[in-house]
């Protein structure tokens, strides 16, 4: 190693699922929505002009965007932030936030971010081991720490913690900032949005890339009190002042207006969801109950590793994780109907 590179930060990076370019595969790896943003969103994109671009963006929280979601959810423009896609938000919160010098907590089988951010910010960090069906033990998060987060549902397991147990964790927390990832949380889960109103400590974040379609456009956002809001807020400025685009800006406030086309396509992907559930548990595939726009499931007799190859070979792309607990399982993403039939096909005589 020469001289300089001993002084270089040296962290492993987060791998996301392929996006191979290759056409007309069926993409069914990183959690995307099947189907496109709402209409009103493509009118918008028609109309906007380009000579916007030449102009820096407004404060996110100055925004109609911020206006849209406040009023969605019926909190005050103080208690919304937003970032570039979820991501930002977290990654933000973990440098606000998780300051204490004691271990945060979070699960064993999580989102695989989140020991990165704890790297990359030097936050030290003990996982909790999931339950033996991927179930979060909310005992597991009551002793001493530095923070706590977790998705709900949990990724890539799409189990889901009841809402007395969320609260029991927020509550046995009120010295630190409880994060709660609800990025899968429009696909049939209990939101932890209506504690806020008793737990000033509790951040919920959300994101437009899984049910509102738009992961192109990296929006995501977190709700919490005003005063947590404003710690994330000077931080988040304190790293660069323009955070989102403007074209973002503007075509997330028209997906938050359409919430009839958001309801629908919800409700799609929830009835194609449990079709395949049917068919996956007859191909016998076993998997946890999923809240989320995904189904993690094991064979019981072939490798979840010659599958996920096996798959590419009929150009469908599923994720499959090298990991302890979980090696023998793939993650597949909610798609269309047809995307699911042409997946039931090759999966019948992969498994033959
Ligand atoms: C997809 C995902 C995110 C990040 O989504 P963005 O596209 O950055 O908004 C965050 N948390 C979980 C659990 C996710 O699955």
């Amino acid at each position: 190693m020469r001289k300089w590179e001993e002084n270089v930060k040296k962290v492993v990076p987060y791998t996301p699922g392929e996006q191979p370019q290759k056409k007309g595969i069926i993409k069914l790896n990183t959690n995307e929505c099947p189907y496109p943003p709402s209409p009103l969103v493509e009118k918008k994109i028609k109309e906007m002009a380009y000579e916007d671009l030449r102009l820096y963006p407004e404060f996110p929280e100055k925004t109609q965007l911020a206006a849209e979601l406040a009023a969605y959810h019926q909190v005050s423009e103080e208690e919304i932030f937003i970032g570039v896609g979820s991501d930002d938000v977290l990654s933000m919160a973990f440098l606000t936030f998780f300051q204490a010098g004691k271990p945060i907590l979070f699960p064993d089988i999580t989102y695989s971010f989140y020991d990165v951010w704890a790297d990359v910010y030097g936050i030290p960090f003990q996982t909790k081991a999931l339950a033996e069906d991927f179930t979060i033990n909310p005992e597991d998060y009551l002793a001493d720490n530095g923070g706590v987060i977790f998705p709900n549902p949990n990724a890539p397991t799409g189990t889901l913690l009841c809402l007395e147990d969320v609260e029991k964790i927020v509550a046995a927390n009120q010295d630190v900032v409880v994060i709660v990832d609800e990025a899968y949380i429009d696909f049939g889960g209990i939101s932890a949005l209506p504690l806020l109103k008793k737990y000033e400590n509790l951040l919920v974040v959300r994101t437009f890339s899984k049910s509102r379609a738009m992961a192109g456009a990296r929006i995501g956002y977190a709700v919490g009190s005003a005063k947590l809001i404003s710690y994330l807020n000077n931080v988040k400025y304190s790293v660069n002042s323009y955070t989102m685009n403007r074209p973002s800006l503007e075509l997330g406030v028209e997906a938050v207006k359409d919430d009839a086309y958001f309801k629908e396509i919800c409700g799609r992907i929830i009835a194609t969801r449990t079709r395949t559930e049917e068919r996956l548990k007859s191909l016998g595939f076993t998997f946890p109950k999923s809240y989320g726009n995904f189904i993690f499931a094991a064979h019981r007799e072939v490798k979840a590793g010659y599958i996920f190859e096996k798959l590419k070979e009929y150009d469908i792309y599923v994720r499959h994780w090298e990991k302890e607990r979980i090696s023998n399982y793939l993650r597949i993403t909610i798609g269309t109907d047809e995307e699911m039939d042409a997946l039931f096909r090759a999966l019948r005589e992969i498994i033959k």
